[in-house]
């Protein structure tokens, strides 16, 4: 399986690391070795001294497609989960000012702690979902995937131009605004509409 990120999905939080906002999804991708499971530990990685937090909403592909007509698209996914796009924030600047690929920023081991998974019918309204982050019980991030400038529908039809997306892939499909930085030992805990989902420790 792969998974697929969208960058630059909430316009506040383009805006706070001085981004355009996008006019067709921006996507990179991460291996299944960044994923966490089971509220396992994160291990803050060596290569890097600015261990940034993304909280995304993440939607997980039910069935094979290419060329996904948004139309049709709200077929291909049938559950919904939370995951941290973990970004080595230091790394990711330097790559961005060579204009170098940003795997190593984006794509190492356990950089996608993510979630158990829900039914989307389970919701109250699975286009507009609440989702929050907090650290140390502090709330960090709070977002609503109502203000997502690409929708589920629209991200699936365009990676699906370029990628044949499969059963089980993921989408991180942004992060809200209010990234910052990870210290070793945080707790971190991510809601969906009030239910704590992910609840995990760096070391
Ligand atoms: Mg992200």
């Amino acid at each position: 399986m792969k998974i697929i990120c969208i960058g630059r999905n909430y316009s506040e939080h383009a805006k706070e690391l001085n981004n355009p906002v996008p006019e067709k999804p921006i996507f990179f991708m991460k291996p299944d070795t960044a994923i966490v499971n089971n509220n396992d530990p994160v291990y803050y990685p060596e290569h890097s001294n600015d261990l940034h937090y993304e909280v995304e909403i993440v939607i997980k592909i039910c069935k094979k497609g290419k060329h996904i007509s948004e139309k049709f698209a709200s077929g291909y996914y049938q559950e919904i989960g939370i995951g941290i796009d973990f970004t080595a924030r230091d790394v990711q600047a330097e790559c961005k000012k060579k204009g170098l690929p940003w795997e190593i920023a984006k794509a190492f081991d356990q950089s996608a702690p993510v979630s158990s998974f829900i039914n989307k019918d389970k919701l109250n309204n699975s286009k507009s979902i609440n989702f929050s982050l907090s650290i140390n019980g502090i709330e960090k991030q709070v977002g609503n995937t109502e203000d997502m400038i690409f929708s589920f529908n629209n991200i699936i039809a365009y990676v699906s131009k370029f990628v044949t997306l499969k059963e089980g892939d993921l989408i991180f499909t942004g992060t809200p605004s209010g990234v910052g930085s990870v210290s070793i030992d945080d707790h971190f805990q991510a809601f969906i509409e009030g239910d704590c989902m992910l609840d995990f420790v760096v070391k």
